[in-house]
């Protein structure tokens, strides 16, 4: 089958939720992914950072190879051997001492509003079903019914009514309007510290701490949604980390299996998730020994290849590479860490294309935003050589759309 055979079978029989660029990969190695027809691509999206850790890492290939043939699935009727290693693990990461396993992101967010609700109450003493969490216009935080209710993109809540009570949407780095919302129903902030599926949206400086501040004046948690800026994406392990402050709640997920596998988390406080008590929440396969295995592994290749401080280094000499290219359909380079966007005057989708067209995966958000997330694992020569791809689209006035 070729390219266009592929791409017709799973449009004759996929749904149509996604609009993905029409490469269809075969297999991948590190920053690299090779189509159907051979074809070399650098992966700049890696899957949403996902794949910090390169594709197909061996190291992580082999922790999952290993524990698929030793144990894979207990459920948490029982215990298994690879759980308390790995919560360990994550808890001393986030500097945070409980760890709650989820499979996807958007479990692991829901997770994190029925801690926040139920600390509310039995902790806060809000009265029976007020409690309130603020979240911010812009967001992305996953794709269930209860999520898409507090988004403000249309594409993403059209349609999926009614929604659940509880959430106060209020513009993203505006900190009078925050300082406003809070009130004694207030048992939550969920935030991303920087917007990734908004766009690469970063707040001022100051912002988030004056945030946290006034969230420890009013006890209210400051939860981060860390599972596209966490890991390394930033430059540092946590975004927040960036600010000086110290969250009430992380949740993680992404990178935290390299790509493996779905693996989610929500790690809190003793007296956050001292809310949950036996048969309060749960889920069949979060904490199952597999993800454990390979989280544990995803991470520790995250520290011993030193990718936190690869991004930290690699991502300001790429911004500034792509700051250097000068197309008049450019509205603005920004970026932290190798987590950077290109915003243009018009949608990217074209030059996507273009990108791909000479070997480079990008994938347009919100249609005007070029998003460049490349595994933390691209070497100085890589970021040379994407830089130059860039810059021979957005200069080439030939491949711009009207
Ligand atoms: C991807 C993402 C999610 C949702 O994760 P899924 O695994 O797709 O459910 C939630 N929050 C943020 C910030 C994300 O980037």
């Amino acid at each position: 089958m070729d390219t266009k055979a592929y791409v017709e079978q799973e449009d004759r029989y996929g749904a149509h939720n996604y609009h993905p660029l029409n490469v269809v990969v075969e297999r991948a190695e590190g920053v690299w992914v090779y189509d159907v027809d051979g074809k070399k691509y650098l992966d700049c999206l890696a899957a949403y950072s996902a794949v910090n850790q390169g594709h197909c890492h061996p190291r992580i290939v082999k922790a999952l190879r290993d524990q698929a043939g030793k144990l894979a699935l207990t459920s948490r009727a029982f215990r298994n051997d690879q759980l308390g290693a790995y919560c360990k693990k994550v808890s001393e990461l986030a500097g945070l001492p409980r760890v709650l396993p989820m499979n996807t992101g958007a479990e692991a967010v829901e997770t994190a509003i029925k801690a926040a609700r139920k600390w509310g109450y039995d902790v806060k003493g809000i009265e029976k079903n007020k409690a309130e969490i603020i979240v911010f216009e812009n967001n992305f935080h996953g794709r269930t019914t209860t999520i898409v209710g507090f988004s403000n993109d249309p594409d993403s809540y059209g349609g999926f009514g009614p929604f659940t009570p509880g959430f106060r949407l209020i513009p993203f780095g505006d900190i009078g309007a925050f300082q406003a919302a809070v009130n004694e129903n207030t048992c939550a902030m969920i935030i991303e510290p920087i917007q990734g599926e908004g766009g690469i949206i970063i707040p001022r400086e100051g912002y988030l701490k004056e945030a946290y501040d006034h969230c420890k004046a009013n006890n209210v948690l400051f939860i981060a949604d860390e599972i596209q800026s966490g890991l390394g994406r930033t430059g540092k392990m946590f975004c927040y980390e960036w600010d000086n402050i110290k969250p009430d709640g992380v949740i993680i997920g992404k990178a935290l299996s390299g790509g493996m596998y779905p693996v989610s988390a929500f790690v809190a406080t003793e007296e956050v998730m001292g809310v949950f008590f036996p048969g309060s929440h749960g889920s069949t396969y979060g904490g199952n020994p597999l993800a454990c295995a390979v989280a544990s592994e995803a991470l520790a290749v995250i520290e011993d290849e030193k990718l936190v401080e690869k991004s930290a280094e690699l991502g300001p000499y790429f911004l500034e590479k792509l700051q250097s290219i000068k197309s008049d359909r450019i509205k603005e380079v920004r970026g932290r860490g190798l987590w950077l966007a290109i915003e243009l005057d018009r949608p990217a989708r074209s030059d996507c294309e273009a990108l791909k067209e000479l070997g480079m995966l990008c994938k347009e958000t919100h249609a005007n935003i070029i998003r460049i997330a490349p595994p933390l694992t691209i070497t100085k020569a890589e970021v040379d050589w994407a830089s130059d791809q860039v810059k021979s689209v957005l200069e080439s006035p030939a491949l711009a759309p009207a």
